[in-house]
């Protein structure tokens, strides 16, 4: 049986007292106590949000981290870094960073090898454009993202990995796969992991992202495929990620 996990990515929103008005929101509505609930949110926001959250089942999560644990890397943060915080997620290989910040299968990788070593649960990213949809090359490329940032991680820290499916072009656009769309991505994925991992393949959770909100989730995570949401716009306000967890 797999925990459904709804996660927020906040972006680049939020300054510290935005945030702290927006996690104090979430906390004063109920949310599904069997539902596992992160908020990916700003490095600037981590250490006053874990402090927000500490009564909370909420888990905290990062959108990047570097893949080495210290050095010159201006401008970079390490894994130790986010430890020290006591973040439990970072979101690894986005497709914003893979478009705007060169991050390739290779990196990826390495930083899925970096969190693990460092107990810090992955939610990997992999998805295809717009046009490889389009010239059917979208289950390809998918099993290349997954193989590559699968690549030499053992079948014992695969279980804390969760696999987020987000067609690039549902990001940010209003447009969704449709549940049975994503369902069949979803369902592939698990295949390709199950080719790497054996059975193992069915405790690992995978994620749908691209404009879920609250009037889409419940058909989306009626799926049986489909364990949770990663989402962006719907989750920066309290309201909409309650409904959301709430599905
Ligand atoms: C995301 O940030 O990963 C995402 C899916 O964004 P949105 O929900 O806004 O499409």
């Amino acid at each position: 049986m797999r925990t459904p996990i709804i996660a927020g990515n906040w972006k680049m929103n939020k300054n510290i007292k935005e945030s702290l008005e927006l996690v104090n929101g979430i906390k004063e509505n109920n949310l599904a106590k069997d539902v596992e609930k992160v908020i990916c949110v700003p490095f600037t926001d981590l250490k006053d949000v874990k402090a927000a959250i500490k009564d909370t089942d909420i888990k905290l999560g990062a959108q990047n981290m570097h893949f080495e644990e210290s050095g010159a890397y201006t401008g970079e943060i390490s894994p130790l870094m986010l430890k020290e915080i006591g973040v439990d997620y970072v979101i690894i290989g986005h497709s914003e960073r893979r478009q705007y910040f060169n991050e390739t299968d290779e990196t990826v990788n390495k930083k899925m090898k970096t969190a693990i070593k460092h107990s810090i649960k992955p939610i990997l990213c992999v998805g295809e454009t717009l046009e490889q949809r389009e010239s059917n090359k979208e289950k390809e490329i998918v099993k290349t993202q997954i193989e590559g940032a699968f690549k030499d991680i053992k079948v014992e820290d695969v279980e804390n990995v969760v696999v987020a499916y987000e067609p690039i072009w549902a990001i940010g656009t209003g447009k969704t796969a449709s549940s049975n769309d994503a369902e069949d991505m979803i369902s592939f994925i698990r295949e390709t992991l199950n080719s790497l991992y054996g059975d193992v393949s069915e405790n690992i959770r995978i994620q749908y992202g691209g404009s879920v909100k609250p009037a889409n989730v419940k058909e989306l995570m009626a799926k049986k495929e489909i364990d949770g949401a990663l989402v962006g716009g719907a989750s920066l306000k309290a309201g909409d990620f309650t409904k959301l967890v709430n599905f």
